[in-house]
Formats: structure tokens, sequence, C-alpha cells
């Protein structure tokens, strides 16, 4: 008997597609389709009682792979494509995110006695066939182990397999599960910790609750999340630790490794084929029980799925803008309802959206209010830029006040290590020609060119785009008209060198060359002491733990204040924050220095007296009065199109369709502040509703009742963190 499924597609599409399949379909198989003239991998996704088309013209599954999606899972793609209005099957898309994982697992051929002896098969003794017949009375083995293990060359094997002793037997290619040494490196917590880790654990089987721990930098989270993990896997669950991508760290597997003896398994975008392929298939068969991944991993089809944590939860790194648009904590609780699990948050400093939800009852606090180890909080002292003026070295401009600059010779003197912290990338953000006044900007983005004076290159940051420095103004031709400006982090590493030539420096972002690898070196030799003066991006400010650091200087305190985005303060408060937060972890105090030009800037002192909560009273304050996020709701859609007139048109003609009503706001359109983006015109729509409001069924029915040529794109981005 046959059956018709509908069967969803890994394509930006909602619908499913009708397939006759064998009479033993369920429902979450993954199935292998024709599909006009490709093969598509897809997972059946309902029972049909009538076809959508002529029954004689519905194509058969052309095979149904060993592995079938959970309902729990198939619940989850979809809810996650109606909240942030993406396509259900490229959520699903996400799901079937490593190549060739569907096919059987490769069968092994493993080779076993059959009772016959030497002498019954008229054989010689020798060392060799009695190594081989020695090794095999400990369990079967492949050729290549026996070869291995008894010392012998393939031949001596063939010959017992010939002589009937030996006998092949085919079998699924054996992993085993993941275990854990649960005492290994097992610390005891002091009592605050146990407090914490007692609260997770008498809420881990109740179902599904969310609940922020929330402690200072080095208060021991952690440690804490990791004792929930242990409850977790004695209950033979599965755990999926959440963490910013450029965290997870060798530094942060080595923790993992002492503590349990064993690695944790990963989930990144740097993963080769196969290790995704291996991944996937360990984590749908339950041999994975640790998985700590970026966002992405949030939809790895685990078997036995029984805690979710999502450390550093405030990052914005959390939200994806690609692909399917979303924020991979809330995502993440989302999971964790569908699956009717635990989910804990763990930051040292919380988002407002996560507060107000603590605050409704909505989620439950546990609190670390003090380091480890009597570790104290640093000192943090605010430098005005316009008293305390950088003065110019042989090498040209400076960067670091003077007040800073001793307090790094200081450092150097006693033996302890220091970091300069400076978000920005490369040499200098602009280069600028003093002769004509060009500026040199990326052919394809409203975007200034960034120096990469190692380089020798000019870098955008926004599409890659990538062009040798020139050594004329391309506008007036002048020789030596231009000249950079303002600094980035590779122009810091340059004044100091000049100021400290004895002292090791390094240099850390995300052009760190080969990136993760390279990170994690810099950051050991940090931790073993080889670098007395670190400086870098906001990779710095992520979990990292080196105890002889003790100054931290934030080169400009002011960068990430100015911006327009709704976020904008919330986002420095927490980078600056967690940067403060890598100073005096160890046994001696730290102290910190944010060089400002606005030192009465309230965000500023908010960091500086440690106030979260006067921080977060402001900035409720602010959102409560504008109904902003986590007050009122925003959907952002962006027109793009490679015709500047179409764009704009567009955009035009969705604002006056656009839903209205009271409660309902309409801003825009507006050209994008970054107007072009890879070689694409770009407009901007931010409707802003109501907290009572489906702000996602107000966009679907204006979405769907518009249809635009292929040559423009609309996107569609609820609750948008980037408004560029
Ligand atoms: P957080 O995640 O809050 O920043 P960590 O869990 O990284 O803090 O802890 C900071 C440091 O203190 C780590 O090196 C950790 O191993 C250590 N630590 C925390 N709690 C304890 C404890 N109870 N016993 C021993 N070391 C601890
Ligand atoms: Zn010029
Ligand atoms: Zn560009």
């Amino acid at each position: 008997m046959q059956k018709i499924v509908g069967v969803m597609l890994p394509l930006p599409l909602n619908n499913v597609f009708d397939y006759m399949a064998p009479d033993t379909i369920k429902i979450g198989d993954i199935v292998r389709v024709s599909f006009g003239k490709k093969i598509e991998i897809g997972v059946v996704w309902c029972f049909k009682k009538t076809a959508d088309i002529d029954e004689k013209k519905i194509k058969p599954v052309i095979n149904v792979f060993p592995y079938c999606l959970k309902p729990e899972l198939i619940k989850f793609v979809e809810w996650v494509a109606r909240y942030n209005l993406a396509p259900v099957g490229l959520v699903l898309k996400m799901v079937l995110c490593a190549k060739n994982a569907f096919d059987d697992e490769k069968m092994h051929i493993l080779y076993k006695l059959t009772g016959k002896t030497l002498a019954e098969a008229k054989l010689k003794n020798s060392d060799a066939r009695w190594h081989v017949i020695d090794l095999l009375k400990h369990g079967p083995y492949s050729k290549s182990e026996i070869m291995a293990g008894a010392g012998v060359s393939a031949s001596v094997i063939n010959t017992l397999i010939d002589a009937g002793i030996l006998t092949a037997f085919d079998t699924p290619s054996f992993k085993p599960t993941q275990t854990f040494d649960f005492n290994k490196g097992k610390i005891s917590l002091n009592d605050e910790q146990q407090a914490a880790a007692d609260f997770l654990i008498a809420h881990q089987n109740i179902g599904f609750n969310v609940t922020l721990l929330d402690g200072v930098t080095g208060s021991g989270k952690t440690e804490v999340y990791l004792e929930s993990a242990v409850h977790a896997l004695k209950q033979g669950h599965q755990v999926l630790i959440l963490v910013p991508e450029i965290s997870l760290t060798t530094q942060w597997l080595e923790r993992f490794e002492k503590r349990f003896g064993v690695k944790p398994y990963q989930w990144h975008s740097a993963m080769l084929a196969s290790q995704r392929r291996d991944t996937w298939r360990d984590v749908v068969k339950n041999r994975a029980k640790v998985l700590v991944g970026a966002r992405s991993a949030l939809f790895l089809p685990y078997a036995d799925l029984g805690l979710i944590v999502v450390d550093e939860s405030h990052d914005q790194t959390f939200k994806q803008e690609d692909m399917v648009n979303y924020q991979a904590r809330d995502m993440a609780v989302l999971r964790a309802k569908c699956e009717n699990i635990p989910i804990v948050l763990s930051t040292a400093t919380p988002d407002l959206e996560t507060i107000v939800n603590v605050e409704e009852g909505k989620y439950q606090t546990v609190f670390l209010t003090s380091r480890f180890a009597d570790a104290k909080m640093p000192d943090i002292k605010i430098i005005d830029l316009k008293k305390d003026k950088p003065q110019k070295g042989s090498w040209g401009a400076s960067w670091l006040a003077p007040t800073l600059v001793q307090a790094l010779d200081a450092n150097i003197k006693n033996g302890e290590q220091s970091m300069l912290f400076l978000n920005r990338r490369g040499y200098a953000p602009l280069m600028i020609c003093r002769d004509c006044g060009e500026r040199l900007q990326c052919p394809n983005c409203t975007a200034w060119l960034t120096e990469h004076r190692g380089q020798k290159k000019l870098i955008c940051h926004h599409c890659g785009y990538t062009m040798s420095t020139p050594n004329v103004c391309p506008a007036c031709g002048s020789a030596d008209g231009l000249c950079a400006c303002g600094p980035g982090v590779e122009r810091i590493a340059e004044e100091v060198k000049f100021r400290f030539p004895l002292a090791k420096t390094e240099i850390i972002s995300s052009d760190t060359a080969g990136s993760f690898k390279a990170i994690s070196e810099v950051i050991s030799k940090m931790q073993n002491r080889q670098i007395d003066i670190l400086i870098g991006t906001q990779i710095l400010a992520k979990g990292h733990h080196f105890p002889m650091l003790t100054l931290v200087g934030i080169v400009d305190a002011d960068l990430g204040l100015m911006g327009s985005d709704l976020r904008a303060q919330e986002q420095t408060f927490q980078l600056l924050s967690q940067v403060c937060g890598r100073a005096g972890r160890g046994d001696k105090s730290g102290t910190v220095y944010l060089q400002t030009m606005y030192p009465d800037n309230a965000v500023l002192n908010a960091i500086v007296k440690q106030d979260r909560n006067a921080f977060l009273a402001q900035e409720k304050k602010t959102r409560q009065m504008l109904c902003l996020p986590p007050y009122g709701k925003l959907a952002a859609v962006i027109v793009t199109s490679e015709r500047e007139d179409y764009a704009q048109k567009a955009a035009f003609f969705l604002a006056k369709n656009a839903p209205h009503g009271d409660g309902i706001n309409l801003m825009g359109p507006a050209p994008a502040p970054i107007y072009m983006l890879r070689g694409k015109f770009r407009y901007r729509l931010l409707l802003k509703t109501l907290k009572t409001i489906n702000i996602q069924n107000a966009v679907k029915n204006w979405l769907s009742n518009i249809d635009f040529p292929s040559n423009i794109k609309v996107e569609v981005d609820i609750d948008p963190y980037s408004f560029m």
C-alpha cells in the first residue's frame, strides 16, 4: 500500500508538496524526492487524504532515510517560522544542515574466531598466528585493528580467514556514547554557588521553566550551571550549552575537559563537513551528551534534550541576521518550551527583555553576588580626554592619555598584565586626502574603507571589498595627501610598541589570522603570562579568565554610545561592563580606565559606579516612554533592489498599504543608513505597535497582499537589533 504524504523541502517556501510513500512512512521521516529537475531532501510533514494534484501524477519518494525528526522539533520549526515570519522551509534547512548525514551509517567489517583450531585447519603454529588468535579472544576487531594490535601483516590475517579460523561479519560503525567522569575536576562550591546550583537542580524535573542565573563576572556562573548539567546527564539526558560563537575557544573546552575528563561536542561555523555529519548523527542517536555550540546548534535534532544553557545570554551576536532573522536566546526559550525542559540564561549583564520577563514572573532568578575567593571588583576611573590629552610622539598621533600611559608603565614594571580595548578592527577606520578632502569609500556600499596597514589593504567591513592601499589620492593625484583618520586596534598596537618597546604585545580581533585557532593561541599565551599588553576588540570581552590581568584601558568609551540603534546604550553598558569584568579576577585587584570626551555621560557613570540598576532604571524609562521593546513591538521591513528607483517606489508603495489603526505606527520609508550595501539600494520601514498587538499577523497580512517582481527583495526583521 502507498500513502500520500506532504513533504516540506528546505527551500524558501511555506507549503508542502505531495508524494507517494510506502505505508510504513512516519511523520518526521527524512526523505529524498525529485522536485522539478532537482533532487531534494525533505521531511514528511503531514499525511494527506486527498492530493492537491491529480493522484496519477504524484511522484513516489525516492527513498526514506533511517532518521526521523521528533514532533517537538517539527513544532519548533513551525514556531520559529511563524514568530520570525520566515518560510518554514528555510527554518527546516537549518535542521537539515549537515550534508550526507542522512544515509545509513557505514557498515564496518569485523572479524571473530570461529572456534576452529590451527591443527584442525592444518596450519603450522607461528607467533604471528597466535598473536592474532590471542587478540581476538578479547572481542571482534577490524582488519586494521588486528594488524596494529597483533603486529602482523594483512597476509597473516587473510590466511586465517581462508582457513576458516576467522570469520567476517558486518556491524554498524561503532561509536560509543560520550561518557563523563563527574567527579574528575569537581570543586566544592561556596554557599552562594551551592544555593544557586540547588535551585537550578530543584527546577529540573518540572518541565519547562526559565531561570536567569544573574551573577557578576567571575562569580562562578559556569561552575554552577555545569552542576545542573551533571544532574541532567545523570538522568541520561542531553545538554545543550549555547555560547556566543567567538567565545567557543580551546580555553572553554579545556576547562570542560578538566572538569569531566572528556571534551564536549562542538557546533560552530568553522566545522568541516565531515565533522558536521558525524556530530549531527551523534546528536540524533543520543551518543552526543553535551554539545557546546553557537546559535545554529539550537536547530540540531536532539534525541533526548534535558537542559539548555545560554551562556552570556545578553550577547548581541545571538541575534542572527542572515537567511532567517532570529534571536537565538529567545528561540532557545521557545525550544525549551517545545521540549518541555528547563533553560538557564547565564549573564552578568541581563538585557532589558530578560529583566522585564523576570519582573512579570515569567522567568525566575538566582543571584551570585560576589566574585569567587574574594577577588574584588575592579576600581573603575574615567579619563577626561579634553583635560588629559594624549601627547603626540615620534610615531605621530596618540590615542592614549598620559594617565593611562603611566598606569601601563607601572603595571609593566610590576610584572602584571594589561589589556587595551577598542572595538574597531584594522589600522584606521577611514582614509582621507588632506589636499582635496576625498574620503575613500567602498564602491558597493555606503561605507568607508578601513585601512589594514599590515596587509597594505583597504577593506570594506560590510561586503568584504578589498583593494591595495593607493599611493596617491585617486581623486586629485596628490602623492602625500592621503592619511589615516582615527585608530583601530592595529594603530593602538603601533603606539604601544613605540612607547613600550620592550613590552610583549599581541593584537586580537576577528582578523587574527586563521581566526579560531589563532585566537585560542593568543588567549593561552595571555594565560601563560607571555604577553604584557593585549590589545583587542570585543572578542576580549567574552568570558576569558586571566588571573594576572590587573589593568584595563578602554580606548574609546564613546564609540558605541553614539549609535542610533535602539540598543546602543544597553549594548555599550554590557560590553564595557564585560570588559571591566576581565580585570582583577585573581588575587590582585584591578583598575580600569575609561577614556571619554563625555565624562558626565550617564551610561559611563553607571559603569563606574557599577550601578546596573541605575542604568536599567534609566533605560526602562526611555523605552517605556517611547513604547520601544520590551514595552512595545518593532518589525523592520527592508526593501532592496539593484535599481534605485525600484527600491524607492516599492518602499513608498509598501508605506501606502501599511497596516494602520490604534496602537500601530509606521516610521519611514527612509533610505537606510547604509543606503547601498553589496551593490543594492536599500530602504527601511519600521512598524511599531503596542505590546498587545500581534505584530507578526499585521506584517504578514500587509506583505501577503503585495507581489513584487523578483528584482525587488523585501525582508522582514521582527524585533530588529541592527538598524543599518
Ligand atoms: P563566571 O562564569 O561567573 O564569570 P567562572 O565560573 O568562570 O565565573 O569562575 C571564575 C573562576 O573562579 C574560574 O576560574 C573558576 O574555576 C573559579 N571558581 C569559581 N568558583 C569556584 C569554586 N567554588 N572553587 C574553586 N574555583 C572556583
Ligand atoms: Zn586628494
Ligand atoms: Zn562594501
